[in-house]
């Protein structure tokens, strides 16, 4: 293994697949064009999408209003290989926060980045060259290398980076769970298992008085369906077009609305949890890292940049085996660790270097994620970066059709460590049971048969087996509210909080096992026996769904699937995705030379043999090639003046922004680039259109140091790359 840890010198990771949608396609729902790419996106776990041109929402989040601070994670690079939890940083505001990111980042750069030729500290350095520092930082260097992350913001307190919508398609914000469900952060990991300690304690039998408590609407939910009521008529209004200020609210693409996209599984999940219906904001710094890690419950996972430096992604496919592969890299090498915290992977604060993924065989990608770009994640695909300065970034899980058997497999995985799942999977299927009209396709309609047919075979026979033990069937006997299957609100989430199995931490949905020896715990069908030493005889199991309600949904769903049959032959949804790919990969902006060389690729890939192919395939990524031309000549650029170093303001269109200076910076570097002309006039009537529009705002033109960037310092922008030998 110690060879291994060579550094970042001589990594070549492949780049991962970037699609470039219509304006048509954008104009639609994420999950459409994701299920769209899917077949291609998925084999690389992690994709890139680079929104049509003109995306340019404004930056929604009010730096100069907000003194609110929120915590930061202190992470040590050079020990981040070690698994251990991140200490707490100090306390920002947004603004604060990025002022500091940008001077560390800058005074970092200016000591570690020098001129080849004169010695001099060079303040602009490329991606390439930020890569090879981290891993160096990680694994080889004697520098301490400490950096605050600001991970996990709550965008309801601090604000979204997108606008609201006016028509009510985000979560709402009244009945949002606090960070203590959610478990993607280290340190929350550890409260999310304590919780179900603590709410064991509170359950269990409920008389017909609690249940009216537990189980009949409050004030605050009737408040909630009233305004979703006075929304109804706002249902009927057109889409807003692309690029227009209502677009920017309403889209789906806003992550505060992907929730409630059209064919979103986590629709039914009224009541917010950060981080995962409603999104989380992050402030990032040169080097702070997102670990290694999946999503909770195996969701998708869809993340936006909004302004500053790249985030580089690291992904590899969501497949069981490549999954599994990541384990066991992990585990070989944090074995003295992992023995005393069997879910260090959950705690989400170890990196490690993608070299060893490839020196295990596990197909690994990467990403540069720039502003304005989303990048997406499927089901159970680990993923882990960094960012390459300060940043602003935001993101939210999602769930299509299909993800349903991740979700039951997550489900399954979560038992086996005993991690409390952040909402109950057999809930959320039976819930998409009893809404089968949203059921589009023969095939995930399938889906949710089968999974229902394994649920309900294990319950009954499980039922069985305990009743035939002498365990004692009090159904007769107490009053259990009935399991409500219409949506996932505040009070059934509670509710769920308080039959957490004892062993496994499984949320007891349709059953469960109590004991006379104890008024709080219970357990699952399956843990019975580790619950206490009492003879079975004082066991109880007390059922929520009657076996023939339980069937009865399993019918109404095998029929409805029967019923989209024969639909199918005529659907295109479920056929395009496997034939209209290609197309949709290949399809955007790039000039004919990349798309030459996608040409060359599919034609060399055709005639080679279905192993090679696979190995092609990863090697060369659809739209990578094109990514790779668009950022060309890009660098980190930590000038006083550049926009990497001015903080962002409210309703500023910040693409623009972005885009106005990089490329003014660029301007020297052309003549002597590879750029090709066709690109080069693109990009000068871009620059002018902007130029125009900023000047009719009458905004960002103030920032009058901005606008003569191009005068001051276009002599100084280097030619030749970076000293490398300084490392
Ligand atoms: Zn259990
Ligand atoms: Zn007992």
């Amino acid at each position: 293994m110690e060879n291994l840890t060579c550094g970042g010198r001589d990594l070549h990771i492949p780049c991962g697949p970037t699609f470039f949608p219509t304006v048509e396609e954008f104009e639609g729902s994420p999950l459409h064009y994701i299920n769209k790419i899917r077949p291609i996106a998925e084999k690389y776990g992690i994709c890139k999408i680079k929104p049509p041109k003109g995306w340019d929402p404004p930056f929604s989040v009010n730096m100069d209003e907000t003194e609110k601070k929120f915590s930061t994670k202190e992470q040590l690079l050079h020990r981040i290989q070690e698994g251990i939890s991140f200490g707490d940083g100090e306390e920002y505001c947004i603004r604060d926060y990025i002022q500091m990111a940008v001077e560390k980042t800058r005074l970092w750069i200016e000591d570690h980045v020098k001129d080849k030729e004169t010695g001099e500290a060079m303040q602009t350095v490329t991606p390439e060259y930020l890569e090879q520092c981290y891993w160096d930082l990680v694994e080889i260097s004697h520098e301490k290398y400490e950096v605050e992350y600001g991970n996990d913001v709550d965008s309801e307190m601090f604000g979204s980076g997108f606008p609201r919508s006016e028509r009510g398609r985000g979560v709402s914000p009244s009945s949002t769970v606090s960070d203590t469900r959610s478990n993607k952060s280290a340190n929350v990991a550890d409260k999310a298992s304590n919780k179900g300690v603590s709410n064991r304690n509170e359950i269990v039998i409920l008389d017909s008085d609690e249940e009216d408590d537990d189980f009949e609407t409050t004030n605050n939910t009737n408040a909630e369906t009233k305004s979703n009521h006075s929304k109804q008529d706002q249902k009927d209004l057109p889409e807003p077009k692309f690029g227009t200020e209502e677009f920017y609210k309403e889209s789906y693409w806003n992550l505060n609305n992907i929730p409630n996209a059209p064919d979103s599984i986590l629709q039914h999940i009224k009541v917010g949890i950060n981080g995962i219906n409603v999104p989380w904001m992050y402030f990032g710094n040169l080097f702070s890292s997102f670990c290694w890690h999946n999503e909770d419950n195996y969701l998708y996972s869809i993340n936006y940049h909004h302004w500053g430096a790249p985030k580089l992604w690291y992904g590899i496919p969501g497949t069981k085996k490549d999954a599994a592969g990541l384990e066991q890299v992990f585990k070989s090498y944090l074995s003295m660790k992992m023995r005393d915290v069997p879910d260090l992977l959950h705690h989400i604060t170890t990196m490690f270097s993608p070299r060893l993924l490839q020196t295990a065989d596990v197909p690994v990608c990467k990403l540069i994620q720039h502003p304005g770009e989303f990048v997406v994640t499927f089901p159970r695909a680990f993923h882990g970066g960094f960012s390459m300065g300060p940043n602003a970034g935001e993101a939210v899980n999602f769930a299509t059709h299909d993800w349903i058997v991740h979700g039951a497999d997550a489900s399954e995985r979560y038992r086996s460590f005993a991690r409390p799942a952040v909402f109950s999977h057999d809930r959320l299927t039976f819930t998409m049971a009893n809404h089968l009209q949203e059921q589009k396709s023969h095939h995930t309609c399938k889906l949710l048969t089968e999974e229902l047919k394994r649920v309900i075979r294990e319950e009954m026979s499980l039922r069985k087996k305990l009743f035939d033990a002498g365990v004692r069937d009090v159904s007769g006997f107490i009053d259990l509210p009935q399991n409500r299957l219409d949506q996932l609100d505040e009070e059934s989430a509670d509710y769920d909080d308080k039959r957490l199995c004892h062993s496994c931490k499984h949320i007891c949905f349709f059953s469960c096992v109590a004991c006379e020896c104890s008024q709080s715990k219970v357990s699952c069908l399956r843990h019975s026996h580790y619950m206490c030493r009492c003879p079975t005889e004082k066991k109880y199991m007390m059922v929520w769904s009657t076996e023939k309600e339980m069937n009865d949904a399993y019918k109404e769903v095998e029929s409805f699937a029967e019923k989209l049959k024969p639909v199918l032959q005529q659907d295109e949804s479920d056929l395009a995705s496997e034939e209209g790919t290609d197309e949709v990969a290949v399809r955007g902006e790039g000039s004919s030379e990349s798309q030459k060389k996608d040409q060359i690729e599919q034609n060399s890939t055709a005639s080679a043999t279905k192993e090679d192919e696979k190995v092609t395939e990863f090697l060369i990524a659809p739209g990578a090639a094109q990514d790779a031309e668009n950022y060309e000549s890009y660098v980190v650029d930590l000038r006083k003046d550049s926009s990497l170093s001015i903080l962002p303001r409210k309703g500023q269109r910040l693409l623009d922004f972005i885009r106005r200076n990089t490329l003014t910076l660029k301007r020297p570097n052309e003549e002597g680039s590879h750029m090709s002309s066709e690109k080069k006039s693109k990009l000068t009537s871009d620059d002018a259109q902007s130029q125009n529009e900023v000047i009719a705002d009458g905004d960002i033109s103030q920032d009058v140091e901005t606008v003569n960037i191009d005068k001051q310092y276009s002599s100084k922008v280097p030619e030749e790359g970076i000293d490398r030998s300084n490392s």
